[in-house]
């Protein structure tokens, strides 16, 4: 059988009794093992997914069939699935089975979407090119030779080359709409607190945030209808009520020229999003050029900030109470020292020392307390332009997928997030969307910001006014 590409159009194969759940299921099962050599899932929850179809059928013969029936959705390794097994991509975790499902992960299966598998990232979600996984690389489906982007690289690739309709994963950074950029999906990282975050592995808890990749905006926005909403479980989750779809006629669209004059930018980016913006005037919408404030502080003040809060969310890997455990190890700090220093790659220990230390008692003032006043100055001036306009534009990345292991300077990799991070900075809503195909044949992406809670209008921008 063919698998339908999207899931709106599984939906459609499924009300015209052509196929069930269960070969759609098995369709996306040979595609995932037909493309093994992408390195996109370390597992296949192959036993689960059956079942969860064969059960699915049974709902739909009975015409009690919840709102994601015929999704075929992968999760990222950081989201907790009872009685499966989670890693972060780390070999910390190696073995870890989870006792219990993240709320996403139980209103997935209670929308009878189909989980098949688990979903290769960056470790414990650091990085921007899926290079620190333990599990090794993952081809970008467009050209295996490059990479996939990162930290949910496995997520966008997973949708990319076909096997899934939906990816479900976490963006601290950027790390959803950057490998939906270098993958050619949509990938939206909704408000902070409008996503329960409840049994996602932390990595940054006032950063993180859970979202879906998807070919286009209507599979995202079926997700995030299903996920969206308070959670007792979770109290950063928020009761704001969910906003208006409506978009206006005249749309005002706020710009930056200062990330269009950065020196990284490649040029066929660049060149695109100004096409964007005179389609956008000659359609009859406002286009506002606006001036980027602390740009200069966006990834410093992420990278204090964020490694700060994954020095203390990864403490407790402590080898005794979670996965590895160091063999040859007497006493509680050597059990503790041993088995952390197996258990963490490079990339992970590098960001712990750069943590602890922005929190030290000597530093503290200098850095960590110095880089939440930087970022609130960063989300006021975020507030205050998005005040101004419906929707910012802005490229996702300065530019397209570039081949493993050509970026190795952690600087320059972290310099990648530039356009990114203010959204996390910010807690404001942002979406990466399909933009084009560059003439080296990678496509890119573009980025849509909104005020808090305007994700709703948000996804129906990206689908109205840039047929996303
Ligand atoms: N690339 C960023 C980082 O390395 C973002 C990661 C993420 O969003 N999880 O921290």
């Amino acid at each position: 059988m063919v698998m339908p590409r999207t899931f709106h159009e599984a939906k459609k194969a499924l009300a015209s009794g052509l196929t069930n759940v269960a070969a759609i299921t098995r369709a996306a099962l040979e595609q995932a093992k037909a493309k093994a050599h992408l390195n996109i899932f370390p597992e296949l929850f192959e036993q689960s997914a059956l079942e969860q179809a064969a059960a699915v059928d049974a709902k739909r013969a009975k015409g009690e069939a919840g709102a994601l029936a015929g999704a075929v959705v992968s999760i990222k390794d950081n989201l907790c699935y009872a009685e499966h097994r989670v890693t972060a991509a780390s070999h910390m975790l190696q073995g870890y089975t989870s006792p219990y499902s993240a709320t996403v992960v139980e209103r997935l299966l209670a929308a009878d979407a189909v989980i098949i598998g688990r979903t290769n990232c960056d470790e414990f979600a650091m990085g921007s090119s899926n290079e620190t996984s333990t599990y090794g690389p993952v081809g970008n489906p467009h050209d295996a030779a490059r990479v996939p982007g990162g930290s949910s690289g496995g997520a966008a690739a997973s949708v990319a080359a076909g096997i899934c309709h939906i990816a479900l994963a976490s963006d601290t950074g950027g790390s959803i709409r950057q490998p939906a950029s270098f993958c050619g999906v949509a990938g939206f990282k909704p408000t902070y607190g409008r996503v329960s975050r409840y049994g996602l592995i932390a990595f940054a808890s006032s950063f993180d945030q859970i979202g879906p990749l998807a070919h286009d905006v209507r599979d995202v926005q079926s997700v995030y209808e299903v996920i969206a909403g308070p959670d007792e479980r979770d109290n950063t989750s928020s009761h704001v009520p969910f906003g208006t779809a409506e978009v206006p006629k005249r749309l005002k669209v706020g710009y930056y020229t200062h990330c269009l004059d950065h020196a990284g930018m490649d040029p066929e980016i660049k060149a695109h999003v100004h096409q964007q913006l005179d389609r956008l005037r000659d359609e009859g919408h406002e286009v506002v050029p606006m001036e980027l404030a602390l740009a200069d502080l966006f990834v410093p003040a992420y990278y204090i900030l964020s490694t700060a809060e994954a020095s203390s969310n990864l403490a407790r890997f402590d080898g005794i109470r979670y996965g590895h455990r160091a063999k040859d190890a007497h006493g509680v700090e050597e059990v503790y020292r041993k088995s952390r220093s197996q258990g963490f790659g490079p990339e992970v220990k590098r960001r712990i020392l750069l943590g602890t230390f922005v929190l030290s008692a000597g530093y503290y003032d200098a850095y960590y307390a110095q880089g939440m006043r930087v970022r609130r100055l960063i989300r006021d001036n975020t507030l205050r332009d998005l005040a101004a306009c419906d929707v910012l534009l802005t490229p996702t990345c300065p530019i397209t997928a570039f081949p493993h292991g050509h970026i190795s300077d952690p600087v320059a990799m972290y310099l990648q997030d530039i356009f990114t991070v203010q959204a996390n900075l910010a807690g404001v809503p942002a979406i990466s969307i399909p933009a084009g195909t560059h003439s080296n044949g990678m496509p890119f992406g573009i980025q849509l910001m909104a005020k808090p809670f305007g994700d709703e209008r948000l996804l129906a921008v990206a689908r109205q006014v840039f047929g996303a």
